[in-house]
């Protein structure tokens, strides 16, 4: 089982030890327990990009 990986600078969602847009380190994003404001911000934006998709 592989780990989400997260860039704190980009603050995005990968799975590369390395961000493919900065190239700065990622880290392991644990499950947002405690950050539910985390899960939250992430679900908003995916919603976000499926508004944009389907209304172009
Ligand atoms: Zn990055």
């Amino acid at each position: 089982m592989s780990s989400i990986r997260y860039c704190p600078v980009c603050k995005e969602y990968t799975l590369e030890e390395k961000c493919r847009v900065c190239g700065g380190n990622t880290v392991v994003k644990k499950p947002a327990r405690f950050s539910p404001e985390d899960r939250y911000g992430s679900y908003r934006v995916s919603l976000k990009r499926m508004e944009r998709s389907e209304g172009t």
